[in-house]
């Protein structure tokens, strides 16, 4: 169902992403749902820069405007605030589908939204379930090529390490929340009381998992994906993202690197949760971005992992955040959960050999970029900490 491009012509659009034989390119039309948050506004700032027309779509629950803002006013560049989770109409090429509460720590800013989806299904799951299959629904309708981020966690807590594409994971589908959703909760539970005088919910606190929500969403999401590659011939393709970090990170979500650059700089002990023995492999952002472009320009669907081999345990990183930031930033141990996956490390030989990918930007190299970002954002343009 081809149609009338703003361009002048027939877009690109309903050729599967690709611009067909005979047509000039003149930049593709690409929407990236989450492209104002950590991962998205850096893809966003690449695909500008090469000339693209994007579209943000983004409810902000995570992301921020400050993270695109210097597009805007680019008649290239348009922003729409929008939920994943309601239809949307739209004319594009691509789709970069981000769009994801990433992180549950952020509930704490959001109670309302959290306390309603209480009723019925938890955010995380609801956005990956019912946003990833409008956003199908999207690039069926317009023959756009879409891109799904899926994540290292559909490994759970892996049994096979490096974690190869074709394994299946180790995921606890009924996980109970860990301790650092459990604060959150709390606030959210008392909050609840305050305005409604309902009783709390506690039984979401011991049924229903934080994590799992998370994992099983992202699982669910790659299954509707080749459900309608296989089903409707939309051009799919599926990324598994390995823990990523750099600037525009937020900061206090609570994951591991933005923790402890946080906590080094602000003069508070690193907390390290268990024994610290557990390991993670790091990722900057912009190879990230560059496997992304790399897949969804590619002509392979995936799944692929794209994260750093490199692995680190936890006080491994803490050594390297007090190389970087501090030398006498101190630890603090802090108690880990059951669900916590014991190691993770990517193996790329897929990405390698038919994305021509791998990442280029070693943990002491990364780590100082991200910590001048966090400088100027925790402390404004004074430098209290130190270098
Ligand atoms: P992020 O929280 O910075 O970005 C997610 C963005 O999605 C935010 O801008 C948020 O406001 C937006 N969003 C959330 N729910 C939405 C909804 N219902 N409708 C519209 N927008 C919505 O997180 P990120 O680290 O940039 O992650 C981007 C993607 O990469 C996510 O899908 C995440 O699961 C995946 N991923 C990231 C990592 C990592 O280490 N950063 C690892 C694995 C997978
Ligand atoms: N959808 C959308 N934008 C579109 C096309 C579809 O948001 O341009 C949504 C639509 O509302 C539906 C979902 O995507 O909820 C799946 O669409 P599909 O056409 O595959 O399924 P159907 O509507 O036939 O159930
Ligand atoms: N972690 C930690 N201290 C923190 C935050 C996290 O030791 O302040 C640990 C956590 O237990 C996990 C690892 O760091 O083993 C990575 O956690 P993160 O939430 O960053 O990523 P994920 O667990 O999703 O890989």
């Amino acid at each position: 169902r081809p149609f009338y491009d703003h361009r002048g012509g027939f877009g690109a659009a309903n050729s599967g992403g690709k611009i067909p034989l005979g047509l000039k390119r003149k930049g593709l039309r690409i929407v990236v749902t989450g492209g104002a948050g950590f991962v998205g506004s850096h893809l966003v700032d690449r695909l500008m820069g090469r000339g693209d027309s994007v579209i943000v779509v983004d409810n902000f629950f995570t992301g921020r405007k400050e993270n695109v803002m210097h597009h805007f006013g680019n008649p290239k560049f348009e922003l729409i605030r929008h939920d994943v989770v309601e239809p949307l109409l739209l004319e594009v090429d691509q789709i970069y589908h981000l769009a994801c509460p990433a992180s549950p720590v952020h509930y704490k800013f959001n109670p309302v939204k959290t306390i309603i989806s209480f009723f019925s299904d938890s955010i995380p799951f609801w956005t990956n379930v019912v946003g990833t299959l409008n956003m199908l629904g999207l690039a069926k309708r317009v023959g756009a090529r879409f891109l799904l981020t899926s994540t290292s966690e559909v490994y759970g807590d892996p049994l096979q390490h490096p974690q190869v594409e074709t394994y299946w994971g180790n995921v606890n589908p009924i996980g109970e929340s860990d301790s650092r959703f459990f604060i959150p909760f709390l606030l959210v539970l008392r909050y609840r009381k305050m305005t409604t005088g309902l009783p709390p919910l506690l039984v979401f606190l011991t049924s229903g998992g934080v994590r799992s929500c998370y994992d099983e969403g992202k699982r669910t999401a790659e299954t509707l994906t080749m459900d309608y590659h296989r089903g409707a011939g939309v051009e799919v393709r599926i990324a598994r993202i390995f823990n990523t970090y750099g600037p525009r990170m937020c900061i206090d979500d609570g994951r591991v690197v933005s923790n402890f650059v946080a906590q080094a700089l602000r003069k508070e002990p690193m907390t390290v949760y268990g024994d610290g023995k557990q390991t993670r492999s790091f990722q900057y952002v912009s190879d990230l971005v560059e496997g992304l472009i790399r897949l969804m320009e590619g002509e392979h669907v995936g799944p692929f992992n794209l994260g750093n081999p490199g692995e680190f345990t936890m006080l491994e990183l803490a050594q390297v955040v007090q190389e970087t930031i501090d030398p006498n930033a101190k630890i603090e141990f802090r108690p880990n959960t059951e669900d916590d996956p014991h190691k993770r490390k990517p193996d790329i030989s897929k990405a390698k050999d038919l994305l021509g990918w791998e990442p280029k930007v070693a943990l002491r190299k990364g780590l100082p970029l991200m910590v001048s970002d966090f400088q100027q954002r925790i402390f404004g343009d004074h430098e209290e900490g130190s270098a």
